[in-house]
């Protein structure tokens, strides 16, 4: 972060400094939540958690060389104190990002912010120094503590945001105002929680109200296949740039296939110029996230070229997506494990099969949450798909939704022995290591609670 004294950050967020005898002390960084994390010249931020207090953090962090504590009561050691840490630390991110000099990237989406992200910081890091949300660190909390890693030398701050409801991504935009922000689609994800599309699409359209008009830099990158997302541009006064397959779109893909191994490959076209693209990452969903990466990456000035060479060379930054690792005796394991929905289940067994051409092919497949009235439709889909696709064997994890995974199997291709239902991971895992064979190939993959990593990691560790 930028050098900031104890007594211009207690200006800044409009707090009473406490035991502190050098108000000048600088605070060099990092802003850490995390007492483990504190070191000499940061600071440490005290939330109150549901079972533990930072505050009981505060001595422990001070002697391991932290600056001062942000809280809210004294602490007996320096201490900056307001009355909300949250907001404190809101307004100390948004102080910070006025005085830098980098380009504010910000985007959302139902499916795929992560994935997107990785690669649109892969892609302008490739040209200038760019700093980007780690994992998915999208909220009130971890967006303003990521904002703060950035120096004077940072040219782009790429952020993820998250919304859980209306009114969210507006508290992040005030935080970190974007001059770049892309909406990737309004899908199914935490339907449940908001009550319909329109209410997801009312709530991630807020990130394009909050852009500079376009006279003043504000660039709105939309997909175009999404009528949710591309209906969003009446409701920015920011230039609109448009990606993906519809002929309206600024950036597009042309000759989309899948390699023998699953990876995407296609010809991007931009306003300014074309060039090839190979992924390394698996799937076909990640050509819509690659159009939008593209589209931020052209809008900020890098070539169709350079934009192609390293969307080419981006791999994936955050575990558990598509990881694809070898056996020694020969066994694929694909673990896409993170997390699920509809479109990824659909492009993750389309990779499957890609890649496992002349092979075995085990789809393992659990639960896709949040899907409200939608649930018992896209669990049967998806089963059939799987037959469609030639799927080898299907292993249905869990509860009632696995059920619906495999109904829709039988339902589709009269599936028998094809298709198995278990319990649980643990059954899942004896199942696949008396059946698996030298050559197959396993995908395994569900929403987030159900955590089917674990079959992974138990296939990987028998090996
Ligand atoms: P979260 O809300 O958990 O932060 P996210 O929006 O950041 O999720 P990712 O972590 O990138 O999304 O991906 C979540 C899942 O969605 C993964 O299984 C991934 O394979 C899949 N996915 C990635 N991109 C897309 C896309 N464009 N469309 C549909 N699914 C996608
Ligand atoms: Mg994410």
């Amino acid at each position: 972060m930028i050098a900031l004294s104890l007594a211009e950050i207690a200006e800044v967020v409009g707090g009473q400094t406490h035991d502190i005898p050098d108000p000048s002390v600088q605070v060099t960084g990092p802003v850490v939540r995390d007492s483990r994390e504190a070191g000499p010249g940061s600071l440490f931020v005290a939330f109150v958690g549901e079972r533990v207090d930072g505050h009981d953090y505060a001595a422990a962090v001070v002697e391991a060389g932290a600056a001062a504590v942000l809280a809210s009561r004294p602490v007996g050691v320096p201490a900056i104190v307001v009355e909300d840490v949250q907001a404190a630390l809101g307004a100390l991110a948004r102080y910070v990002v006025g005085r830098l000099g980098a380009t504010l990237v910000a985007l959302t989406g139902s499916a795929g912010k992560t994935s997107t992200k990785d690669l649109i910081a892969q892609v302008l890091g490739s040209k200038a120094p760019t700093v980007f949300t780690p994992g998915s660190l999208n909220n009130e909390i971890g967006l303003p503590l990521t904002a703060l890693t950035a120096t004077e030398e940072t040219k782009f701050l790429v952020l993820e945001m998250g919304a859980r409801g209306i009114g969210h991504i507006r508290y992040l935009t005030g935080l970190t105002p974007p001059r770049v922000g892309l909406v990737l689609n309004v899908g199914s994800a935490h339907i449940g929680e908001f009550g319909g599309r329109e209410q997801i699409a009312e709530a991630k359209g807020e990130l394009v109200e909050a852009l500079p008009p376009a006279e003043e830099g504000g660039i709105a990158i939309l997909n175009a296949d999404d009528p949710f997302v591309r209906a969003m541009a009446s409701r920015t006064k920011a230039k609109v740039v448009l990606f993906g397959e519809s002929d309206e779109a600024d950036v597009s893909a042309e000759n989309v296939r899948l390699t023998d191994s699953g990876q995407p490959s296609f010809r991007l076209h931009t306003p300014s110029g074309a060039s090839d693209v190979t992924m390394r990452l698996y799937g076909e969903h990640h050509v819509s996230n690659a159009l939008a990466a593209a589209a931020v990456a052209h809008e900020l000035g890098l070539s169709a070229d350079e934009i192609a060479r390293a969307l080419s060379e981006a791999g994936s930054l955050s575990r558990w997506r598509m990881e694809v690792t070898e056996r020694p005796d020969g066994v694929t394991v694909v673990n896409d494990a993170y997390n699920a929905n509809p479109e990824s289940m659909k492009a993750a067994l389309r990779a499957l099969v890609a890649m496992g051409k002349g092979r075995r092919t085990w789809a393992v497949l659990g639960k896709m949450a949040e899907l409200g009235d939608e649930a018992l439709a896209e669990h049967d889909a998806v089963g059939r798909l799987a037959v469609r696709l030639n799927v080898s064997k299907l292993v249905a994890v869990g509860g009632r939704e696995a059920a619906w995974l495999q109904l829709g199997a039988y339902n589709e291709g009269s599936w028998g022995e094809e298709s198995v239902h278990v319990s649980d991971a643990q059954a899942a895992v004896d199942l696949l290591r008396s059946e698996l064979r030298p050559g197959d190939v396993v995908l395994v993959k569900a929403s987030r609670s159900v955590g089917l990593e674990s079959v992974a990691q138990a296939l990987l560790e028998t090996g």
